[in-house]
């Protein structure tokens, strides 16, 4: 078998090897069934038992209160954009938006479609390459719900605290970061993340809703767009992603087996300090994100040097081993995905590759100067 590269994707994203491992065991024959856990119902005993060992698992790492409901959908992240809106927009009331990137954008764009949207803060003015201060009293308090992104994933921006909204629901973007540290779910409205970049394979949205906002969603909503069908149908309202499910169960497990959250958020921390320490020790390359709002999870860094220097680095890179460097399409420059199962090693491998590229490119074009 060839060797696993250090993936650095933005998402789909790196998983811990020990789960694929484990699924790659289970593939033919799961719990001695005489089947793939792929082929097997979404109503069988079997499978009810590892959706429940995802959903309770999700409760027990994150401390999901029983105020609130978690509910496992598809239509990725940005179905969400429309669900939300759809289902807890209220009439003759308006929406709060933060805009911190193209993720929060294209959630103003859906909402604005139900309701009318107001952006309350925004990092626009300095391409979103910090978080907005929000004030208690810039939260209009007639908001049906106030929306934001707590991971910049293009940008490398990251909330480190979240506003306090009073009676205003808070509805989070949390695809990037979410089972990436300790947070306290209570104060949120809703919280909802594609899978792909934090908790298993694409294909599965993960939705944890304050339960008393289940009864804003209007009777006449489609089935498939109305929150209550999933929660009465315990996410069987119709087949639900078997397989991601599964990964997302041994993804948990695994989690757990770290020392849940804390370990998780501690390792987090220092990954990310190591690269960011390398970048801002070297006049070679630099992080255009405000020191406190730096992303754990997506490290934007850039060359002081041509773009087509940023071309060079990021196929050298492909060609060592470390993929998926390219920053994304919309702002260029480089990115380093570092979810919760990248390893260590791999941080340690780019930063020693950072060096050689800049021993190598920086001396050369000085000896052309
Ligand atoms: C990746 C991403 C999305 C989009 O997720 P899909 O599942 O592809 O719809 C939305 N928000 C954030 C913050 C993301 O990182």
């Amino acid at each position: 078998m060839t060797k696993r590269i250090y993936n650095f994707s933005a998402g789909p994203a790196t998983l811990p090897l020990a789960v694929l491992e484990k699924a790659q065991k289970e593939l033919l024959n799961f719990q001695d069934q005489g089947m793939s856990i792929m082929e097997m119902s979404h109503r069988s005993s079997t499978f009810e038992a590892v959706l429940a060992n995802a959903k309770n698992g999700i409760k027990d790492v994150l401390a999901v209160p029983d105020t609130h409901e978690i509910l496992f959908l598809q239509g990725g992240a940005s179905l969400q954009f429309s669900m939300i809106p759809l289902n807890i927009a209220q009439k003759d009331k308006n929406v709060s938006l933060i805009n911190t990137g193209i993720w929060s954008k294209k959630a103003l764009k859906e909402i604005k479609k139900q309701a009318e949207c107001n952006v309350v803060a925004s990092s626009e003015d300095k391409n979103f390459s910090y978080i907005p201060s929000i004030s208690d009293q810039a939260i209009d308090q007639q908001s049906s719900f106030i929306y934001l992104c707590s991971n910049n994933t293009i940008y490398g921006t990251q909330f480190k605290q979240f506003p306090n909204t009073n009676n205003v629901p808070l509805v989070a973007d949390m695809s990037s970061d979410i089972l990436s540290r300790k947070i306290d779910v209570s104060k949120f409205g809703i919280i909802f993340a594609g899978a792909q970049k934090n908790i298993g394979p694409a294909g599965v949205t993960i939705v944890i809703i304050r339960k008393d906002l289940l009864a804003r969603s209007d009777n006449n909503l489609p089935a498939m767009l109305n929150y209550n069908s999933f929660v009465d149908s315990n996410s069987l309202y119709n087949t639900i992603p078997t397989f991601g499910i599964y990964i997302i169960s041994c993804v948990i497990d695994w989690i757990k087996d770290q020392g849940g959250l804390a370990a998780i958020e501690t390792n987090n921390i220092e990954k990310a300090n190591m690269l960011y320490e390398a970048i801002d020790a070297s006049d070679y390359y630099y992080c255009p994100v405000e020191k406190h709002d730096r992303s754990l999870m997506n490290v934007v860094f850039r060359l002081n040097d041509t773009e087509e220097k940023e071309k060079e680095f990021f196929q050298e890179a492909e060609n060592k081993g470390l993929s998926g460097l390219k920053g994304h399409r919309s702002v260029g420059g480089l990115r380093a995905s570092i979810y919760n199962a990248h390893p260590r090693e791999g941080i340690e491998a780019l930063i020693d590759f950072m060096k050689t590229f800049q021993a190598t490119n920086q001396s050369k074009s000085q000896v052309m100067a």
